[in-house]
């Protein structure tokens, strides 16, 4: 239950709250373009529209096509974030920063200048950089971060879509630049190829609005998973995950989400995005058209909406 910003008395049910920003946002789908880098996210159809609330006391609500899986992209490094997090944590922020970086999230000019340390982890070569980690502390990386994720999710059906993993390695010309300028700098461990292959699967993993506020209610519940009890992450760590997405999770428009919609957030270039009012609930929204700066038209909308009715805002 979420209390109503109309009055503190009174409690408005999740579920309806989410049907009326669902009715509120459908006028904004349409807008915005698909992303057309790669043939499998190019025909996802732009009037594709869900959402999915996972509060900390475990309820749940859904709405539109919250069941459906899409792909989650760059949602997954805030999971590729929490496993290196786990294998190395200090050590990690030697290679990688914490500042919002005002380039494209593929952008190599900024790496070149700041000598192979990546602004963040949120940015393609800085999530190069926890993909290394996680290559380094693990016999099997792919099926460790989907293990990790089927988890969270509590779904074990979960999977990489391998025509989307195909595709992405297929143009990953600049991710594979970013990678070897990485490595020439001597901030990857393992070898680029193996790193790439990763990355590639981790961007292909599709799953659905309800899967990922499920696998992301850890971050709203002080590091907690809230459907099994089991502790994801210190609340320390919880914390500065969710700082990260609320100054580096949603590309050039970090700004502006502050400023409109108040919450820390991943997006991804499939039209997912995970946000979190901690202590309260997770919520994922998707919708493929995305706006200038890459993030879901309707997603930023829909977050919009819906946190401006039930009155939130960490600011
Ligand atoms: N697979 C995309 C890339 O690495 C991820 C883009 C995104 O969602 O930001 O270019």
């Amino acid at each position: 239950m979420v209390k109503s910003s109309s009055s503190s008395s009174e409690t408005a049910d999740v579920q309806s709250v989410l049907e009326a920003v669902y009715k509120s946002a459908k006028r904004f789908v349409g807008r915005g373009k698909v992303a057309t880098y790669i043939p499998a996210l190019a025909r996802v159809p732009k009037e594709k529209f869900g959402m999915a609330v996972v509060a900390v006391d475990g309820s749940e609500a859904v709405v539109g096509d919250a069941e459906e899986a899409f792909s989650i992209q760059s949602i997954s490094k805030v999971f590729s974030l929490l496993l290196a997090m786990r294998l190395r944590d200090q050590e990690l922020w030697k290679r990688v920063g914490r500042e919002p970086s005002g380039n494209p999230f593929n952008s190599l000019v900024q790496l070149e200048y700041e000598k192979g340390v990546p602004r963040n982890p949120f940015i393609n070569a800085g999530a190069h950089i926890t993909t290394d980690c996680i290559v380094v502390g693990n016999d099997d990386p792919k099926q460790a971060i989907l293990a990790e994720v089927r988890a969270l999710a509590g779904n074990p059906a979960i999977d990489f879509d391998m025509e989307v993993a195909e595709s992405e390695r297929e143009h990953g010309y600049r991710n594979a630049a970013i990678a070897n300028f990485l490595k020439a700098n001597g901030n990857l461990e393992s070898e680029v190829d193996d790193v790439l292959d990763v990355y590639f699967h981790q961007c292909s993993i599709a799953m659905s609005c309800r899967d990922l506020a499920r696998a992301g209610s850890f971050l709203a519940n002080r590091g907690v998973d809230v459907a099994t009890g089991r502790r994801i992450a210190t609340e320390r760590k919880t914390r500065r995950i969710n700082a990260l997405m609320a100054t580096c999770g949603l590309y050039d428009a970090v700004g502006s989400f502050a400023f409109h919609v108040g919450v820390p957030a991943k997006s991804g270039v499939g039209g997912g995005m995970l946000a979190i009012i901690p202590g309260e609930m997770a919520v994922a929204v998707w919708s493929p058209g995305l706006d200038a700066q890459g993030n879901s038209y309707v997603g930023v909308k829909a977050l919009e909406l819906f946190t401006a009715k039930i009155g939130r805002s960490i600011y």
